[in-house]
């Protein structure tokens, strides 16, 4: 098994594999960063929710993974007034997400896969590959020293910018489509507090500063700081074409972040150093050539990170593709195909609903009729549990198939709507009548 990219998805789906009994060749374009230091580029920290612990535990690694991760019940929302609110993801502290380090998370995953098997090819740069008898992959190391390797097929985990994906869309069209997100982000840094709490605010939970058509947020880290995000359009104004300077950002803190701005001491060097990060979603027609190569994870459809499900859907491909395997690994084609038939629909529903959430994010979660439907929707979840569970809990505390809690969740909010309308305090629904409507419209859920 030929893997190119030993970033999360290719390290997870290098251990499965190795585990599973197969021979897997890793091939990484970045130094070994156990040697040479974690060189992410993006996205300091990750929530990780269900799915892909549910990965993580099948190789054994949850207990780690566990020890890295810092536990967020919900989003605390920051309003302009300066009050804070927390909104809790679930029903309790079992329904909740964590923040992994994205670099603490990738190595402990190297190491599993090394452990179980698996080698590892680092500093090698995937430049290009043609689909002869076999398939020829050349590479080239950071000195530029050029190699070739010719394997039967090879899996590309190479990331958004996949070099497999062009070397396959070169050979034969997949129907490539990129969507920008006419949005970027830039990272910037809470520090560790030096108090008995290492943390500066709450620690368990992801902060959000909504600001109608941006927003920041905040996602604790284990030694006790926070990595900040902020998301702005890339035109208009605010925008990251007139918060251009780090004067300009200080400006833009002090108007609409100003509860964040003293904890953020280096905001205008972060704002200088850091680039700003692009964002779009990619979808493809096909994932795969016949038996000889196949797309997962980011290199197959990269989404908006706003569910903070980017990783969690990479670490389902990777379960997914390595029980085919372990079912058949005869026939490549075959497993290729049934692949993309199984996990290309769920791409593209969590693509969907992680462009829905930023609109949820930045904006609705501070209005009131949002706020009055996830009331009532938290309510309804509680008197007929077996029949209504809200969209974000399908997605990040189960296993439904994400284009099935698409469907559910627009059926869900349709009865929510129906229910809502005109009205603007819980007191004015009669849920006699609600519990009614939901048995009606809503068939029970399989356990
Ligand atoms: P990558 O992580 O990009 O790894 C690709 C690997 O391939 C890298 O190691 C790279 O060096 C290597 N590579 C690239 N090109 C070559 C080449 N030519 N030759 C050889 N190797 C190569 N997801 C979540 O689940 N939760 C979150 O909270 C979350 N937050 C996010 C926040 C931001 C700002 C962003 C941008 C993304 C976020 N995501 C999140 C999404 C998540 O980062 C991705 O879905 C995930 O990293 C995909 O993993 P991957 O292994 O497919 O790709």
């Amino acid at each position: 098994m030929t893997i190119v990219g030993a970033g999360l998805v290719g390290a997870l789906l290098a251990t499965l594999l190795a585990q599973r009994g197969f021979a897997v060749t890793v091939y990484e374009r970045r130094p070994d960063p156990r040697i040479a230091g974690y060189a992410g580029g993006r996205s300091i920290n990750l929530a990780l929710a269900e799915r892909g612990l549910h990965g993580l535990r099948l190789a054994g690694m949850k207990d780690v993974v566990m020890k890295l991760a810092v536990m967020m019940r919900g989003r605390m929302v920051h309003h302009r007034d300066g009050h804070t609110e927390l909104l809790r993801y679930g029903r309790d502290d079992s329904e909740v997400i964590w923040s992994v380090s994205r670099g603490r998370l990738n190595i402990a995953l190297i190491d599993a896969a090394e452990r179980a098997g698996a080698r590892f090819e680092f500093d090698r740069r995937l430049t290009g590959a043609t689909f002869g008898d076999d398939v020829a992959l050349r590479f080239e190391n950071e000195a530029g020293v050029a190699g070739e390797a010719h394997v039967p097929f090879a899996i590309g985990a190479d990331g958004a910018g996949s070099a497999l994906r062009a070397a396959m869309n070169a050979y034969t069209p997949l129907g490539e489509r990129i969507e920008p997100l006419g949005h970027g982000y830039k990272e910037l840094e809470i520090p560790a507090a030096s108090g008995a709490s290492r943390f500066a605010i709450e620690p368990n939970a992801l902060h959000i500063w909504p600001r109608g058509n941006y927003m920041c947020i905040a996602l604790p880290n284990a030694e006790g700081s926070f990595t900040v995000t902020l998301f702005l359009p890339n035109e208009g104004d605010p925008s990251f074409a007139t918060v251009d300077s780090p004067a300009a950002a200080r400006r833009l803190f002090e108007r609409d972040f100003a509860d964040a701005l003293p904890l953020i001491p280096d905001l205008e060097a972060d704002f200088a150093a850091n680039p700003v990060g692009m964002l779009a979603t990619l979808h493809l027609d096909r994932w795969h050539i016949d038996g000889r190569a196949l797309l997962v994870g980011d290199a197959a459809h990269a989404i908006g990170p706003f569910h903070g499900q980017g990783m969690n859907c990479g670490f389902e491909d990777a379960v997914e593709l390595a029980d085919l395997f372990a079912a058949g690994a005869d026939d490549a084609g075959a497993v290729f195909a049934e692949f993309e038939r199984r996990r290309r629909p769920n791409a593209e529903a969590i693509a969907a609903m992680a462009l829905e959430n930023y609109v949820e994010m930045r904006d609705s979660v501070a209005e009131p009729a949002f706020l009055l439907r996830r009331e009532l929707g938290r309510m309804l979840a509680a008197r007929n549990p077996d029949r209504f569970v809200p969209r974000y809990s399908l997605v990040t505390f189960t296993r439904m198939p994400y284009a099935e809690a698409f469907a559910r969740g627009a059926a869900q909010e349709r009865v929510l709507r129906a229910l809502t309308e005109g009205r603007r305090r819980i007191g004015e629904i009669d849920l006699a009548a609600a519990d009614a409507r939901v048995r009606a419209e809503l068939a029970p859920l399989a356990s």
